[in-house]
């Protein structure tokens, strides 16, 4: 089917106000993959653009890489050993965990919003919090926030923030602590912040007027935090955390999504170099593993016909990793692109 812009890619608002008119300004061949890509320009603005401008691989050149990289970066595979093998820069790994890190997010919100209030969620909501580190692992601990669906085991939200410096510290790590700058030295705890942006996110989604049924471990902060986003219509299961992590656990979907975390991200496997070095790059891989893990891969082994997000009603069918990477879900701050409904 022959591809229409939606909208001018300018971020002038008065291209779309005017009613949004363009036209066709001759056509190149990319010379990475030899696909023909036509030109337009929009009559207001006279900016130029093209179909690429719309994709994902826009400005890309090696676009035999996009797949797997993607699924290089889900399946343990750590970024120097992805460059290693399929014989790229390591800059070009990293660049590739931010822009498929924003894709994903922007993806994955974008199929919260559209996910009808109509069709009311089912079952228990679970957030847990799993404790990594960027570099140090007592310098600079990290936490992570994950909300779960219990029912569906989609992820619906995450967060990374600082956790303060682990004590007692040794003589060498000490030394190392002085040696950092100022904002580093007194790192705060993010804990309280991330973990309600988390349940502020499930508040967007959910039904405004339906009981909400949320499971988490027996921390204060947590119950603090959810009477004052959900009032009266919590429905709040506390679980000590010394109850053995078995399947019996009331939350073993949240333990187990973290399991599946330390066993598919390299940097979150514990004691082994890819440990994460920036907090950033690992918010980053973590919105690449969510959306994998709610659309792509199948909600079980044994499965194969469904994902996380059709049990949870975020998604109809079953997308591929190139159906991620297709249409750009960000950058352009307006509507998204109207093709992506067929996702
Ligand atoms: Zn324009």
């Amino acid at each position: 089917m022959e591809f229409r812009p939606e909208y001018c890619p300018c971020r002038d608002p008065q291209c779309a106000a005017d009613g949004f008119q363009y036209q066709r300004r001759g056509s190149f061949t990319r010379a990475c993959d030899g696909r023909r890509v036509q030109r337009f320009q929009c009559k207001r603005c006279h900016r130029t653009f093209s179909t690429q401008t719309f994709r994902v691989d826009y400005r890309l050149r090696r676009v035999s890489l996009d797949v797997k990289i993607f699924a290089a970066l889900i399946s343990k595979v750590t970024q120097r050993q992805i460059a290693k093998t399929f014989h790229c820069k390591l800059k070009t790994v990293e660049r590739r965990i931010e822009l498929y890190g924003k894709q994903c997010r922007a993806f994955h919100e974008w199929c919260m919003r559209r996910r009808s209030t109509s069709t009311p969620w089912e079952g228990q909501f679970q957030l847990d919090e799993l404790e990594t580190f960027e570099h140090n692992r007592r310098l600079k601990p990290v936490t992570v926030p994950v909300l779960v669906h219990a029912p569906s085991y989609s992820i619906l939200h995450a967060e990374v923030g600082t956790l303060p410096p682990r004590k007692p510290l040794s003589r060498a790590n000490l030394r190392k602590l002085a040696l950092l700058d100022k904002e580093e030295r007194e790192r705060k705890s993010e804990s309280r912040v991330m973990m309600t942006r988390c349940f502020e996110v499930l508040s967007s989604v959910c039904d405004p007027a339906a009981p909400v049924s949320v499971g988490t471990d027996e921390k204060h902060t947590y119950a603090v935090a959810l009477r004052r986003i959900f009032g009266a219509r919590l429905l709040h299961q506390k679980t000590n955390s010394k109850v053995p992590r078995s399947y019996r656990n009331p939350l073993f979907p949240v333990n187990h999504t973290f399991a599946m975390l330390r066993d598919n991200l390299s940097r979150l496997v514990r004691r082994n170099w890819g440990a994460s070095k920036k907090r950033g790059r690992l918010e980053r891989h973590l919105w690449i593993y969510i959306a994998w893990r709610n659309y792509v891969r199948p909600i079980t082994n044994r499965n194969r016909n469904q994902t996380a997000a059709m049990v949870a009603g975020l998604c109809p069918g079953m997308l591929e990793i190139s159906d991620l990477l297709q249409r750009r879900m960000f950058d352009f701050g307006r509507a998204q692109p109207r093709g992506a409904e067929s996702f």
